[in-house]
């Protein structure tokens, strides 16, 4: 795998940084994961303007623009094998000996990585996903996507030990998001999801999935969402750009709805796999 750090291309197994490296002491930086298919980017400036919006609110200049950005991802993706991947980049506010303050002055550090991007297991698409839910112990700038992701780590590793695909978080009984994906709601054909806040990351997959519901005339409402309407909802959809639109059919070992990925889910991930062929050219759905 070639990576690209700093300016240089080169193999991941030559990358080296330092240990002063703010992102390693602190998790002073912030990343993006960008889906690629067939060897195109999807949404990318998007998730760009995103990472944008996440070095404004940690005050860290961006060393580059949303154009070599651009042309630095297609580069990457250009010096590696493979069609699908899950494009990493990572800024952090460089090097400097450790001390909490900004540095005066710190060159930030870029590092990208292209990872496998795997399909779905064909179970997801016929049977939907196992999720449980768990308090939202983190912080309160969870829009920021930063690389201090210790409160989504200890909320993923609960689902891992109950042999599920995802952790849902309930802070003071409302839904917020889930570990690493944000979660959408059914009721009576309505889909509701919680707005956009401090609370939670605005997911780019989440974006699309809003826009094809307007495109298409599918009823959707943002508001805030109790732990008895997830509890109760027909159906449950986690979202992200690598799981894409997934169903979760069971939540806390009790069936979501009929227990089956549901029809407005069926709708969805159609309108959404020919929106992603439309614009990569992928047949393939990915997980
Ligand atoms: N919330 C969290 C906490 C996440 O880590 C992610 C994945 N990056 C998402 C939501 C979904 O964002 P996106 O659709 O842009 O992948």
């Amino acid at each position: 795998m070639i990576c690209f750090l700093n300016g240089d291309y080169l193999p991941i197994e030559q990358a080296r940084i330092s240990p002063l490296d703010r992102g390693f002491i602190f998790g002073d930086g912030v990343y993006e994961v960008i889906p690629v298919y067939a060897r195109r980017p999807f949404r990318m400036v998007e998730h760009l303007q995103r990472m944008q919006r996440s070095m404004d609110r940690i005050g860290l200049a961006n060393p580059h623009s949303i154009e070599k950005w651009e042309a630095l991802c297609m580069e990457l993706i250009a010096r590696n094998e493979g069609e699908n991947h899950g494009l990493y980049i990572q800024v952090s506010r460089g090097v400097a000996p450790r001390d909490h303050a900004f540095p005066k002055e710190s060159t930030p550090t870029v590092f990208m990585m292209c990872n496998p991007l795997r399909a779905a297991p064909a179970h997801w698409r016929t049977e939907g996903a196992a999720a449980i839910t768990a308090r939202d112990e983190r912080w309160l700038n969870n829009d920021i996507k930063s690389t201090a992701l210790l409160g989504n780590v200890l909320a993923r590793q609960k689902s891992v030990e109950a042999g599920a695909v995802e952790t849902i978080l309930l802070r003071e009984g409302m839904l917020t998001e889930a570990s690493s994906s944000n979660v959408l709601i059914v009721r009576d054909g309505l889909i509701l999801s919680p707005p956009k806040s401090n609370l939670l990351l605005p997911g780019t997959t989440f974006d699309v999935v809003i826009e094809l519901a307007r495109r298409h005339g599918m009823a959707h409402e943002l508001r805030p969402i109790t732990e008895a309407e997830l509890r109760s909802a027909d159906e449950i959809w986690v979202t992200s750009a690598t799981k894409e639109v997934l169903a979760i059919t069971r939540l806390d070992d009790q069936p979501v709805g009929e227990g089956k990925p549901g029809p407005v889910w069926r709708r969805m991930d159609r309108h959404y796999q020919d929106y992603k062929r439309e614009v990569t050219g992928c047949e393939a759905p990915q997980a």
